[in-house]
Parts: structure tokens; sequence; C-alpha cells
């Protein structure tokens, strides 16, 4: 059965999030023996060549597309983003330092409770007083002279935020590293590696399947990491993985081989630059919309506007349900916003198709038509 005669909606899902079809089709034509090998990757031994080649393959791969200098490691890890919010402050947050967290959303605020169990905590910004709706300026900024490092969240999921460009920390000096939890905007666009000490983000947002994180890492920060290694969890030791080029224990093989398809469906649709383009665009066609007449409104401050969740609301909870309830109906899936915040919530990752955002924006001039 050829896979494009399945019906697929429009998925806005925030995460696990839609996947290139190219990328579906590739993996459901090879899902019971891959290539060459007779065997499904759901099957194969990590410790075999065939896994070992997939595994350097997604390296290559995601070096290519972020142009990581060879100074850093990548790691495919697993527990989650949530899980990095406890294992950088245990391998980075020495004793009687202190860490600085930009305080820009619930992610945020769930990184900093793992934190302070850890250690000493700065928030050096929080924009708590405006709903979360903008990115704090450099000039808010109150940073910790010889911070252990700054943690910033570069994409606030549930908010609709993103970084604009990234705040100055002191990493240009060497003092301290920018810590970035870039979990949905991961190869969004380009990323300037070198002014980070560290980038991690759950797979299932921009890059594949759940189960898998990726993390990028100085080594000087690897460095930093093993002298607390006899102190910590073998598990939660960035030093451990690094050691072992993430094959300490057995990794999520499957996360892996399907993200290391989506790295080379990126690199097919031109890198990083291009993909922020086709993003750019996609994103504006909706804020356009959103801005059009008054009837939506955008809930994140202009400058600070997310390219990857787009979120709005309309005059009452009610027409909000209605709009859930005709959404849906007319095949768009996941526009409901986190229960958190309430509202409506686009979002719209690498992978989500541009025919998808027009038809989203007819429905949007429809419904305001039938129900404004
Ligand atoms: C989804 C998300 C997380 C949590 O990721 P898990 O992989 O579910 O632990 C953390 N940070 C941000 C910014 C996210 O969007």
């Amino acid at each position: 059965m050829p896979a494009t005669t399945v019906h697929r909606v429009y998925n806005f899902s925030a995460g696990p999030a839609v996947m290139p079809l190219p990328v579906l089709e590739e993996i459901q034509r090879d899902l019971v023996a891959l290539p060459g090998v007779g065997m499904s990757i759901l099957e194969i031994s990590h410790r075999s060549k065939t896994f070992e080649s997939i595994l350097a393959q997604a390296e290559a791969d995601v070096r290519t597309l972020a142009a990581i200098p060879s100074n850093y490691r990548v790691l495919f890890l697993q527990g989650g983003a949530s899980l990095q919010f406890s294992m950088v402050p245990m391998n980075l947050l020495g004793a009687g330092q202190t860490a600085d967290y930009i305080d820009t959303g619930s992610w945020a605020n769930k990184a900093i409770s793992e934190a302070k169990k850890v250690g000493r905590v700065n928030i050096a910004a929080t924009t708590k007083a405006d709903h979360y709706a903008r990115i704090p300026n450099q000039s808010e900024l109150t940073l910790t002279e010889g911070a252990a490092f700054v943690h910033i969240t570069s994409n606030n999921t549930i908010e609709g935020t993103q970084y604009q460009g990234l705040p100055e920390v002191g990493a240009d000096s060497g003092d301290v590293p920018l810590v970035s939890d870039s979990s949905s905007d991961m190869f969004s666009r380009p990323i300037d590696v070198a002014r980070h000490g560290l980038i991690y983000a759950g797979a299932q947002k921009n890059m594949g399947p759940a189960g898998l994180t990726l993390v990028i890492i100085g080594d000087d920060l690897v460095r930093r990491a093993a002298e607390k290694q006899s102190t910590l969890p073998t598990m939660l030791s960035y030093a451990v993985h690094a050691e072992n080029t993430s094959l300490y224990n057995t990794p999520p093989a499957f996360a892996v081989y399907a993200l290391g398809l989506v790295m080379k469906w990126l690199l097919a649709q031109g890198g990083l630059g291009a993909i922020r383009s086709i993003n750019e665009r996609k994103a504006a066609k909706l804020y356009a919309e959103i801005d059009r007449t008054g009837f939506y409104r955008g809930t994140a401050q202009s400058d600070s506007r997310s390219l990857m969740n787009v979120t709005f609301r309309l005059a009452t909870d009610e027409i909000e349900a209605l709009f859930v309830k005709e959404s849906t109906a007319a095949g768009f899936d996941g526009l409901k916003g986190h229960r958190a915040v309430g509202g409506m919530r686009a979002s719209i990752y690498n992978a989500f198709p541009e025919a998808g955002v027009d038809a989203l924006v007819s429905f949007m001039r429809n419904f305001e038509q039938r129900r404004g």
C-alpha cells in the first residue's frame, strides 16, 4: 500500500509532533528489514557495525547541519529535556557557585525548580509580571559575576515566545557558559554553537520521535563534569556518556535512526538557513491573519513571537471552545492551547507543511466571517 494513499490530518501538536512524510515512508518501507541488513532497526544490537554506523552518521549529519565546532561533543541521551533540568546543575554547578537562570515561562520554571535542589540559583530576569508574553531585554539581566552558567529557554513552547538573538553572558570571554533548553526550536534556524557551553533538546518536537534527547556540550564542560563524575550516578554524568560516545548502555536505537533520517531530510531542504526562511514565511502568514482585524489576539509581544508555536486567543472561552470544535471537525488536530494558559496554539515545526498553514489561515478567515 503506498503511504500517500493514507489520510493524514494537519497535526498542530506541540510534541510529539508532525514528522516529515518522506521520513515516515522510509521508516515504513525499511522497518521489517534495513536494506542490506535483513533485520529491523528494532532488532539489531546496539554494538553491531550497522548500528554504530547509523549512530555515527546521525552525529555527522547533526554536526554538518549546525556547523558544530570540533571541540564540542554530540550526545544521544534519554530522560527527555526534563532530565536535563537535573543533569545540567548536577554536572556543572559546583559547591559555593551560583547558576543564573532566565525565567521566561513554564519550562524555565521547571528547570529552575530542579536546579534549586542541587545548588544556588539566581533568577537573572523574569517576565512573569507580563504573563511571559515577552523575552527580557539585555538591560534587564542581573547576571552573577563568575556564575557557573546562564540558563535560557530559547523557545517557550507554551507561551509562544522565542529569543530573536542570544543574550550576552560573557561567554565570548570564555567565562560564563550559556546553557540553552532548545527543545522546541532546535534546528529550526541556524545556531551559533560556539556561543553556547551546552545545548539540549528533546527530539520529539523538531527532530524525531520521543525517547531521545540531543545534547551538544563543549569539551570544557565535559571536563567540568568529569570532576564531579565520582559523585554522580553513572547514567547522569555527561563525562561518562561523552567517554562512551553515547554507548555506555543501550541507546534508544529506533529514535536515533529516525532522528538521523530527519537530519538527512533537513540537509536536503538546504540546511538551517533554508529551513529558517520557510519557517519565517509560514509563521508570518499566521501572524498576519491574527493581526488582520482584532478578532484574534496574539498572546506574545510582537518582538518576541515564536516561529514554532503561534499562540492566540479569541474574545471568550465559549468562542474558543467553538473554534477548537470546528477546527477539529475540519481536519486540524492539536490547536487547543496548553492547559496552563488556555487559548489556541498552532505548533508549526520544520516538518509542518506550508499547505497546512494556508489551510488554517483560510479556516480562520471563514470562522471569523461566520462567528465574528
Ligand atoms: C517539551 C519541552 C520540555 C520537556 O521535554 P520532555 O522531553 O518531555 O522532558 C522542556 N523544555 C521545553 C522548552 C519543551 O518544549
